[in-house]
């Protein structure tokens, strides 16, 4: 790596941290699938917005958002290292004074570790130099929120993080007494070192100003000297200082002028003296920007001998942002602060989605409904079941990403949190296909399934949303099967596991830590209300016609699907389903009503075929159709609905 680093710069080896040992198991391993199912930087469809980072991220500064970010991705294992960071997250969460004043002054702190990135590889602007001195000059103040906090006891992690700011006045004061506070992006044009920092660039820049002065002048000499007012000097790169006057006058030009250049309205000379001032001038131009370049070489000289306190002043900047940010997310939302040990606990009480919650609350949408999820030592692996829509996936995500936050350090939204450390979290929710590398969705479903079972351990927390989806129902039913039993007895994680199939209910009576959960939903008025409440037992059904009508699904089609369930439950109870299905297929009414009226159309009644198979409709919908409420009377109503159930029989 430090070759590759030679090698793309060109032998100018950058600033590098000291090189720390990371053990391995340091770190939750949260492996790629899940990061990306989990939506934890951005949205599958590549949005920040409405991923974990982009709810959670209230960071101000651009090294405070680095480290959310890279401790969002790299949750620790080690629980002391976890308690640390929460005593600071919980310091400015209870003292909120500090939390702000000190977010408030961070504002104004630029994005030092950047800069100096780019002075010690040699690519920076005076931009640089001034974000050094701006970020190193406010330490002072940061200190000084803190010394508020008498009676409150400061936590160690805040305590080094201050002093880790360092002392960097004398570096301070000399960036500032020689930066101008306008300044360019680059430093080859010069015009940023202050009037006052050098006396000799002060004295290149008089000269160059009082040779401007002789310009004007010279300028007013040979005005009177060749009678024309209109007459100019001017400058440009291929010249250098010129005399113009208009073409009309041209004749009027006579010695010491010298002809340069004839132009369709104007004529340019020159003369001796003002060549020789023209040389003055550019000399001393060239020569105040040479010095410039040499000041501000010597103030990188000056900032990279102390380089590793400067990066330490901006990483601690980092620290300081990232933990009043999550103690001001915490108030902001309610968020708790976990409590973490080496225990297998996994104890939820009233869990909420960051990211679900928030999006409710800022569309107004309702409230989100908290659910509990204890995965403790007696009911490690959750069977999940419920209606389409009912909130499982939401459920689900929700633990993962609580896990992931609560060993990150960060509080956490729910009212009490007990999680034992995970070692590995993975997930397998929602369907991806993988064209790219070959793999179509079942097979990625599988693969991802398929490392789950081989690496997790009776330490991690699975997280499986509807596995065997992608096959057909048996297949399907008999994997998700499969993967309960060994999550169970081999795996022995804390694990959810949400499915459609039902059928898996009759486990819980042999796996003795399988814990069934539903997703609670109300019948109303022959409508489905979503409670998204997980309460213990089973569903009965999962609702998906209620979801198609919802979705938008043709009103006869969903009629249709509500037919052939029925008929093949009725087969099933029968044991007679394959006669069931051979049934259906024989007896379609939808293909019945196309016939019909395909006959029509070719007896000369009706429209063309096409025409036809476009309104198709059911004999039920047909029948309401022609109901006028309205006109009826009751018992013309009684007899319309004993129609309508005899058609439906
Ligand atoms: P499917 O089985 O069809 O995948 P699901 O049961 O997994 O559905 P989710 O996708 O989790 O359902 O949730 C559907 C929607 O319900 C979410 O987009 C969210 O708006 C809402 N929802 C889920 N959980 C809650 C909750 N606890 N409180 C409020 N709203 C919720």
């Amino acid at each position: 790596m430090l070759d590759y680093v030679k090698l793309t710069q060109v032998g100018n080896m950058p600033r590098l941290a000291n090189l720390s040992r990371l053990s391995s198991g340091a770190m939750k391993e949260i492996d790629q699938a899940t990061r990306r199912n989990l939506e934890l930087f951005k949205t599958l469809s590549g949005d920040r917005k409405g991923s974990l980072l982009g709810v959670i991220d209230k960071t101000i500064t651009c090294g405070g958002a680095r480290l959310l970010a890279s401790r969002i991705s790299a949750p620790l294992t080690d629980v002391k290292a976890i308690n640390l960071r929460l005593d600071m997250v919980q310091f400015y969460h209870q003292y909120d004074i500090c939390c702000d004043d000190l977010r408030q002054k961070l504002r104004e702190i630029p994005d030092m570790e950047r800069a100096l990135s780019r002075i010690t590889l040699g690519r920076c602007g005076p931009r640089d130099l001034a974000a050094i001195a701006g970020g190193l000059s406010s330490n002072d103040n940061l200190r000084a929120i803190h010394n508020k906090a008498e009676n409150i006891n400061i936590p160690n992690d805040v305590c080094v993080a201050l002093e880790d700011l360092g002392l960097h006045d004398i570096l301070v004061e000399r960036l500032t007494k020689a930066l101008e506070i306008e300044l360019p992006v680059q430093s080859r044009d010069g015009g940023y070192i202050c009037a006052g920092y050098s006396a000799k660039l002060d004295e290149l820049r008089l000269l160059s100003s009082e040779s401007k002065r002789l310009i004007l002048a010279l300028e007013s000499n040979y005005k009177k000297q060749s009678g024309v007012d209109s007459l100019k000097i001017k400058y440009n790169n291929i010249l250098g200082y010129f005399i113009e006057v208009t073409a009309r006058h041209a004749g009027k030009m006579e010695e010491p002028f010298i002809h340069r250049q004839s132009m369709m309205n104007a004529t340019r000379y020159s003369t001796i003296e003002l060549n020789e001032l023209s040389r003055d001038i550019t000399e001393a131009k060239d020569k105040s920007v040479a010095l410039e370049c040499e000041l501000f070489d010597e103030l990188i000289q000056f900032i990279c001998q102390d380089a590793g306190d400067i990066a330490k002043a901006a990483a601690s900047i980092g620290r300081l942002d990232w933990a009043s940010a999550m103690g001001f997310m915490a108030r902001e939302n309610n968020y708790v602060r976990p409590d973490i040990d080496n225990s297998r606990e996994f104890n939820i009480e009233a869990g909420r989605h960051p990211v679900v919650e928030n999006a409710l609350k800022n569309n107004q949408d309702g409230i989100f409904i908290a659910n509990d999820c204890n995965l403790g030592q007696k009911q490690h692996l959750w069977l999940v079941t419920g209606p389409n829509m009912a909130g499982k996936s939401t459920f689900l995500r929700q633990n993962a990403l609580i896990a992931i936050m609560a060993q990150s350090g960060c509080f956490v939204p729910a009212n009490a949190v007990h999680i034992g450390v995970i070692d590995r979290l993975f997930s397998r929710v929602g369907p991806a296909a993988d064209l790219a590398r070959g793999r179509s969705t079942f097979m990625v479903e599988m693969v991802e399934t398929a490392v789950i079972l081989n690496q997790a351990t009776d330490k991690s927390l699975v997280i499986l949303d509807e596995i065997g989806r992608g096959t057909a129902t048996f297949d399907g039913l008999s994997i998700a099967w499969a993967c309960v039993e060994h999550l169970h007895q081999i795996c022995k994680s804390r694990a959810l596991f949400a499915t459609h199939y039902h059928e898996l209910h009759s486990l819980d009576k042999k796996l003795e830590c399988l814990s069934p959960h539903a997703m609670k939903v109300k019948d109303w008025q022959g409508d489905v209300i979503f409670l998204h409440e997980v309460v213990a037992g089973c569903a009965d059904r999962s609702y998906g016609f209620h979801v198609a009508r919802l979705a938008g699904l043709p009103q006869s089609v969903v009629a249709r699907a509500e037919q052939v369930l029925i008929n093949l439950q009725q087969g099933q109870k029968k044991g007679q389903y394959s006669d069931a299905i051979a049934e259906l297929a024989n007896d379609l009414p939808l293909f019945k009503t196309i016939d019909q009226k395909y006959n029509m159309a070719n007896d000369g009644r009706g429209g063309g075929k096409q025409e036809i198979v476009e309104v198709i409709n059911s004999e039920i919908d047909i029948a309401i159709d022609k109901i006028n409420p309205d006109d009826m009377s009751p018992r013309e109503a009684l007899e319309i609905l004993y129609k309508l159930k005899q058609l439906r029989d």
